[in-house]
């Protein structure tokens, strides 16, 4: 009792000096889990682990198995899209709590009071989704396939929504990987990295 009463004053002192709240961070973490859903290609998705690995410096698989069925409470057929937390939050939680799952689909995905998203996680909390249905540039029907392109893009989507489980908010610092990216032009000016701030927060 008295530990959370402690944790709701530290709370009420965050919100009075608007500073950003604590961040959960890294800490722990030992393991990322990439689940499939169907349609989706694990040596293309193998490859995106190995990027993410790099960034995280945690071991990052892909689960074995038959990829999961895409919900179909999930779909809005009049958009032709899935609504995203339905599919993260029915992702298998890790073992541990300190590790992550990102679940990955070639459907396309929306939120309430958006058109589309890349992706969306807990935030936070120990489950991500993300979509390749618009990092493709074919999708926007006057590129051909660049599987290298898409390759860089993912990577950047799956860093930037588990640095969300981790408590991670978006980021205002040019370049970092927290920035906030709704187009593809935004999304490939981004780094794979954490700017100074953010890398601090998450621990690592
Ligand atoms: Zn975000
Ligand atoms: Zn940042």
């Amino acid at each position: 009792m008295i530990q959370r009463l402690s944790l709701l004053a530290l709370l009420a002192a965050v919100t009075l000096t608007g500073c950003s709240p604590d961040v959960p961070g890294t800490e722990g973490l030992e393991q990322i889990t990439i689940v499939l859903f169907e349609g989706a290609d694990r040596e293309l998705v193998e490859d995106i682990a190995e990027g993410v690995q790099g960034v995280y410096g945690v071991p990052v698989s892909v689960a074995d198995g038959e990829p999961l069925p895409l919900p179909t409470e999930a779909l809005d057929e009049t958009r032709g899209q899935y609504l995203a937390a339905t599919l993260r939050d029915g992702l298998p939680a890790p073992a541990d709590e300190h590790d992550r799952t990102l679940g990955l689909t070639e459907a396309d995905l929306y939120a309430r009071k958006l058109n589309f998203v890349f992706g969306q996680a807990q935030l936070p909390g120990d489950r991500a989704v993300m979509s390749l249905a618009r990092l493709r540039p074919e999708f926007w029907g006057h590129n051909e396939p660049d599987r290298d392109l898409l390759l860089e893009r993912a990577v950047k989507i799956a860093v930037h929504e588990l640095g969300h489980t981790f408590g991670l908010r978006h980021c205002d610092t040019p370049g970092c990987i927290m920035q906030f990216a709704n187009v593809l032009l935004q999304l490939d000016q981004t780094n794979l990295e954490f700017c100074s701030d953010c890398h601090a927060k998450l621990g690592r």
